[in-house]
């Protein structure tokens, strides 16, 4: 089982900033920025090449969510990222987002 998985089951400890029946939100472990945190849905789908008619609404969830998380955290201008593949920078195979900001980042990231 994948360590978001297993964070998704609680038998790897994480800070959670929401939850509910579909997505997990909780911070990340080696924070790029004042507020990072990881949005995983609570199946498991590798990566954005995997999101098809029958999951998106998990993906569709988290973006509903993910400005309530952003304020609940303090802030209203944010970065979202996804890495899709190992030459992305992907490094756990488990669909997740990164919720970034409390800082002022570069303009434009590409
Ligand atoms: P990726 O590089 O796959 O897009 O991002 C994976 C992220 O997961 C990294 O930012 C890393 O710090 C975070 N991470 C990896 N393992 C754990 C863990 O066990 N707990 C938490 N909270 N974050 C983790
Ligand atoms: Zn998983």
């Amino acid at each position: 089982m994948c360590v978001f998985c297993e964070i998704v089951n609680g038998n790897i400890p994480s800070t959670k900033v929401y939850e509910d029946d579909m997505m997990l939100a909780f911070k990340d472990l080696n924070p790029q920025a004042p507020v990072h945190i990881l949005a995983v849905p609570k199946v498991h789908i590798d990566c954005a090449n995997d999101i098809n008619a029958d999951n998106s609404k998990y993906v569709a969830h988290i973006f509903e969510k993910l400005p309530e998380i952003a304020k609940s955290q303090g802030i209203d201008s944010y970065r979202i990222i996804n890495n899709c593949g190992t030459d992305a920078g992907q490094t756990v195979m488990h669909l997740h987002f990164h919720l970034l900001g409390g800082a002022v980042f570069e303009e434009g990231l590409v």
